[in-house]
């Protein structure tokens, strides 16, 4: 098929008027520590104005949804056709970057406006979207599932949820500051304002988040998956407190050693499946004897520790699971240490559409793009879309200094080639 070819005068326009939209983001929610788009806070509303005006000015069509998620639509030729939906949240974590979120937002109007610069009609209507309240889990405690706005807009917020969860700042619900914010937390619960019928696909353009993209000299990557999770958070060996002289190896039951046993089996079966070609990341983030009891002369009777474990393949968490409980149950009764896990919560990961992601490789190939495969370790409203079995893709560009942080430092260069391989998508 023949692609809309964008003249280079018209991509480096809307590639500046990107840039403005960044710098002006900037300019009204950057602190003294970083930038901050508090969920339903008066960052993120500013970002949302800002960024309505620009679409606005664009000529797109405007509207919210019952909690304040954004629309901003370009008619397409055929208008009864399921929407491309693009964009990403515009809310930050705490001291963050300017990057997070908002590339996302600006790479779908970049688009649209190289579109009406060019006189290009898309085949089908575009929908620019930022949702709300995706860094919940930065401003929300009690209860929760985070990624609020992209949920309620898929009709997947509950009255409950928006009860349960309150405020890190002052302590309001969340139902209460989507009230507070102008919008109708009552409308918005589990009440679709996208259904996954109306959408031919979402794509979301985002930085990467992790340094893979730099390390290998390539602007943009190709989303293969989502990884989803196995965690348990309140594990523990329980031995025996022993004096560190007098009692010989054989008579110990030392749960820093068994913890430490358990721990090496796990990167040992972690490299045997990378040699395999799979994928799988594993963390212990906490790891700790009891500081109260804990001393240089006590053999260590408890340590206590966290699990987290990530793929893109279901399967391999599935045998990942079954292989942590059996090396629990089989280093401690070595060991004489009872090594607990404790619950383990599971979330599935999201699939990419594959066809999506055929395009997009086909379509940066076109464009001479250098573009990589590569998995997500974050979750991102993305998934939300994948698991409501809306086609989804997703758009990594590289970001030398990481994530949630407030020196992102994803290059203007980057983003446009992602960007232009976003327009090329939702132009078809
Ligand atoms: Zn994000």
């Amino acid at each position: 098929m023949a692609r809309a070819v964008l003249p280079a005068a018209v991509w480096a326009e809307a590639i500046a008027f990107a840039e403005g939209l960044f710098d002006e983001l900037d300019r009204r929610t950057r602190g003294p520590d970083g930038v901050t788009r508090a969920s339903w806070g008066e960052g993120e509303q500013a970002a949302h104005d800002l960024v309505a005006a620009a679409a606005r000015d664009l000529g797109l069509t405007v509207s919210t949804d019952a909690a304040g998620n954004l629309f901003m639509t370009m008619a397409g030729r055929d208008a009864e056709a399921p929407a491309w939906f693009t964009g990403s949240h515009l809310d930050s974590v705490p001291c963050g970057g300017n990057f997070d979120g908002a590339a996302g937002v600006v790479a779908g109007l970049a688009a649209l406006h190289a579109f009406r610069a060019h006189g290009l009609v898309p085949a089908r209507n575009v929908t620019v979207l930022a949702t709300r309240g995706e860094e919940g889990s930065s401003w929300f405690s009690g209860p929760h599932k985070s990624h609020f706005g992209g949920r309620a807009a898929l009709g997947q917020l509950s009255a409950a949820e928006m009860d349960a969860a309150r405020s890190v700042v002052d302590g309001r619900s969340l139902a209460q500051m989507i009230a507070d914010a102008g919008f109708d937390p009552k409308g918005a619960a589990e009440a679709p304002s996208i259904r996954p019928e109306m959408a031919h696909g979402f794509v979301e353009l985002h930085i990467e988040q992790g340094p893979v993209l730099d390390r290998r000299a390539v602007p943009v990557g190709i989303v293969s998956g989502i990884r989803g999770t196995r965690r348990a958070r309140d594990a523990r060996a329980e031995g025996a407190h022993a004096h560190s002289g007098a009692v010989p190896r054989e008579y110990r039951r030392d749960a820093l050693l068994a913890a430490a046993a358990f721990a090496g089996a796990l990167e040992a079966r972690w490299e045997d499946w990378l040699a395999q070609g799979r994928d799988m990341v594993a963390t212990l983030g906490r790891f700790s004897t009891d500081p109260a009891q804990a001393s240089l002369t006590k053999v260590p009777g408890l340590v206590t520790f966290t699990l987290d474990i990530r793929s893109e393949d279901e399967a391999l968490l599935r045998d990942a699971e079954d292989f942590v409980v059996a090396a629990a149950r089989d280093i401690g009764a070595q060991r004489g240490v009872a090594i607990d896990l404790g619950r383990i919560d599971r979330a599935a990961p999201a699939t990419m559409s594959p066809d999506l992601r055929g395009r997009l490789r086909d379509l940066a190939a076109e464009l001479g793009i250098p573009a990589i495969d590569l998995a997500s370790g974050g979750g991102h409203d993305a998934a939300n879309f994948a698991l409501a079995g809306i086609p989804t893709a997703i758009i990594f560009v590289r970001n030398p200094n990481g994530s949630h942080h407030p020196d992102e430092d994803m290059p203007i260069a980057d983003f446009g080639q992602g960007a232009r391989l976003l327009a090329a998508l939702l132009a078809d």
